[in-house]
Formats: structure tokens, sequence, C-alpha cells
């Protein structure tokens, strides 16, 4: 069986290391130079690659090609390879295929996945289970499936890995929610995004969970388009669900089978409305495992921050610093600051994949004193908010725009980087912008 797999990222690899396992004839196509970590273990393996071209030759003779989640539909190799009409699986599915008969949790939605899928997994470490955190974080699931395996699997899945499944069938499946995102890969149709999301359900049995969010409109909209056999658990904050979990008066209750557990959300580690969201998706992931109440209270109550997502980096002469670096669209910061309880400077822009800004006028009125534009192209967000804000102010550096804030900031203020935007006009990612600022803070 010759793999040809096409992408020489984490899940490429991860890929290719699992194949090679499995007795296949396994070759490694990237159009782009590899990083060199990736091109040793390749190499370690015994495993052929080529990088920088796809020789048609040797990739159009597959019998399976695995698509790595980057690598868009239009680029022309994945034309040619489907014009050939060879068969095409995700990273997810080739490893699904061969994870034996271990427990899968899956998380995809359009924000709150990375958060959602720790919260799972330390739930499931506190609950005493032996579980792998994999997919979008860390290690990919062919790697882990290849190097490390285990009897569950939580895994964060974006869009892009579930457009091409088969067989992929969670246990549980998570879907946070839907707003408008990445539709640049969709053919700038909405619906198409929507559909490659609820495909998490597609394979599902009727022994098996969903879990989503009741108040997504979007969600709530198309749910009944799907023919969805698992057992619907949604979360809400606006009504009492009979199964599932919902949060009334300060308390969330969860119920999956006969038993209800209440926690006040007070107790919760995590801060923010979204953070409640995601935590009750968690707290009734973990229910459905049978994780003991006592044992979820308690992982609740000590959830680790995360890194980049309402990160409190610091309190400078009274001012807090929030690093939030990883809000690229405009849901994200819409959340942030509705977690707001301080008065605001707000650091916001970068690359802005068409964001509405109108959807964050009211948050701003109420709680943004100055905005601090940190992107190169700020126009659309000058034009959104001249006249809301008192004072709007453009940067094209991380350290100026802690610096700017710190002195537009009074005691008792925050300081948030929370940009709705991609990082890639002036960062390397996401990551590194938050870096920066957190470095700058600590500079003051
Ligand atoms: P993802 O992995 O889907 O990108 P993360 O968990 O990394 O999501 O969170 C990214 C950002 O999205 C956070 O910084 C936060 O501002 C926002 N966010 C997190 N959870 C939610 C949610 N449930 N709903 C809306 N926004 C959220």
């Amino acid at each position: 069986m010759k793999q040809v797999i096409v992408g020489g990222g984490e899940s490429g690899v991860g890929a290719a290391l699992l194949a090679k396992q499995k007795g296949y004839d396994v070759f490694l196509s990237d159009g782009s130079s590899l990083k060199e970590n990736y091109r040793k273990e390749l190499e370690d393996a015994a495993i052929p690659f080529e990088e920088e071209v796809h020789s048609m030759d040797k990739i159009l003779t597959a019998d399976e090609v695995v698509k790595s989640p980057g690598i868009p539909e239009h680029a022309a190799i994945m034309k040619a390879i489907r014009a050939k009409g060879i068969p095409v699986i995700s990273e997810v599915e080739f490893a699904y295929r061969h994870k034996g008969d271990s427990q899968v949790v899956a998380i995809t939605g359009s924000n709150g996945k990375t958060t959602t899928a720790s919260l799972v997994y330390q739930l499931c470490k506190r609950g005493g289970l032996d579980v792998a955190l994999a997919g979008n974080i860390g290690y990919s699931f062919a790697r882990q499936v290849a190097l490390d395996p285990k009897p569950l699997y939580v895994l964060e899945v974006s869009s892009f890995q579930l457009d091409d499944i088969q067989t992929f069938r969670p246990n549980i499946a998570i879907l946070t929610n839907i707003t408008e995102d990445h539709l640049d890969r969709y053919e700038y149709v909405f619906l198409n995004y929507i559909k490659s999301k609820f495909r998490i359900t597609s394979n599902q049995r009727p022994e098996d969970y969903f879990i989503y969010c009741a108040d997504d409109a979007v969600t709530e909209n198309h749910i009944n388009d799907f023919f969805i056999q698992s057992t619907q658990l949604p979360i809400s904050m606006k009504r009492e669900v009979p199964n599932g979990g919902f949060i009334k008066d300060g308390d969330m209750y969860v119920r999956t089978g006969n038993e209800v557990m209440s926690m006040s959300v007070f107790d919760f580690a995590l801060k923010g409305k979204h953070n409640q969201y995601n935590t009750m998706a968690a707290c009734v992931a973990a229910a459905t495992l049978t994780i003991r109440k006592d044992k979820i209270r308690d992982a609740v109550q000590h959830f680790e921050q995360l890194e980049h997502r309402m990160e409190h980096v610091a309190m400078v002469r009274g001012i807090e610093f929030i690093n939030d670096s990883k809000a690229t669209n405009i849901n994200s910061t819409w959340y942030a600051l509705e977690s707001m309880t301080r008065p605001t400077v707000l650091i916001l822009g970068g690359v802005d994949k068409g964001n509405d800004y109108s959807l964050l006028v009211e948050g701003v009125k109420e709680k943004v004193k100055a905005i601090i534009c940190l992107g190169v192209d700020t126009k659309k967000i000058h034009e959104a908010f001249a006249g809301v804000v008192p004072v709007l102010m453009d940067t094209q550096d991380a350290a100026e725009a802690v610096q700017l804030a710190f002195r537009l900031a009074t005691k008792g203020d925050a300081v948030l980087l929370s940009p709705a935007c991609a990082s890639f006009d002036l960062f390397k990612n996401y990551e590194d912008r938050g870096q920066q600022f957190k470095n700058a803070v600590r500079d003051l």
C-alpha cells in the first residue's frame, strides 16, 4: 500500500511515523522547506521525503493520500490528486484507523477549542484516567498513536481536519460554537464551514454523546439539518436543559444520567463568561466518562491558566495587564471585553480576516477608555471607533503599545491585549505577539 503524505509539519510527520510503523510504503512531500527537527525525524526513521517541490510522478502513484490540515483544496497538488481520483484522508482519520479500541473525545468549534480540550484533559487526569491530549495541541493524533498510545485521547480538531474524515467517530464530540472564520477555505460560503464543523457527529452512534452550546445561534439554527444519532447534551446559560448542563443564578448544574451535580460558578478557576461555557462543556464530558463529582469539582477549582488566553500577566502600580493574544477574531475579543470588570485600555489590530468591528462598539463604549491599534493597517479600526472612544492611537511595536497603554491607564484600570486579528503583519505568530507583550510589561 503506497501512502503519500502531503505536508511535513506536525500532522504530516506524525502520519509518516505512524504509516512507517504500520508497514506502509510511505513518501512525504512538502512544497516548502521542512523544519530541522522534522527533517531529522524523517531521516532517522528512514522515511523517504522531498521538500520545496511536489514530484507529481511520485505523488500520483499513491494508493491513498494523507493531507495535512494546512493544505487548501485549491492548491495545485490537491487538484491533481483529486483529478486522478486518489482517495484523500486527513491525518486525524488516518490516526483514528490505527488507534485500536481506545476511546476518543474530540473538540471542535470556532473559539474555545484549546481551552475546552485542555480542561477535559485536566478533568480526566484528575479522575485518574490514562489519557493523552493531542491534535492541534502539542503532538498530532497520529504521532501520539505511533509513539505513545493511550486508552483515551482528548483531541482538538479543526474544521480542516474534519473535512477529510471517513470513519472518525468520537465517543464524545464537543462543538463549542460556530462563528465566521476561515471562510477563505470554504469558498466564502458560511454553510460549508458549518457543515464541516457538524461532520464531527457524522459517524457517531446512539451510545456516543454530542455536547454543544444551545445558546449559540448558528449551532441552534442548523442542528436539525444534520442526522445526529448520538445522545445530545446541550449546555446553556439561558434555559434549564433536562440533560447536559446549565447555569442558573450563579450555579452550574450538570446531568448526563440520573445524577445531578451542581457547583457555584464563583468557584471556577477560569474567569469570564466564555470560560464558563468551556468549563461547563468539559464538566458534561467528564460526567459521561463517569468521573466522580468530587473529582470534577476539585479539577474545576484548580484548572490551570492557559498562556495567551485571558492570561493575567502582572499588576503594575495598580494596573492589571492581561494577555489575550490568541483572540484572533471578533467573537473572542467580544468575550474578552465581556469579562472585563475594570476600565480598560484595549490593544487591538493586526491582520483582519474580514472583521465587523461594529459588534464590539457596545462593549467598547461601556468599558474601554482608549484603544491602541497594533498593526500595519489600522484604517478599519479608526473608522469603526472614531467618536466611540476618546483616545485612539497607532503603533507598530508591542513594547511601544505597552508603554502607551501604561501612560493612558490609571490605578484600578486594566490593559488588555485582545487584538481580534491575526498577528503576522508584525509578529511570527500569536505566541510571539503575546510573548513580546509580556516581556514589555515586565520591563515597565
Ligand atoms: P481555539 O483553540 O478555538 O482558537 P482558545 O481556547 O485558544 O480557542 O481561545 C482563543 C480565544 O477565544 C481566547 O483568547 C478567548 O478570548 C476566546 N474564547 C475562548 N473560549 C471561547 C468561547 N467558548 N466562546 C467565545 N470565545 C472564546
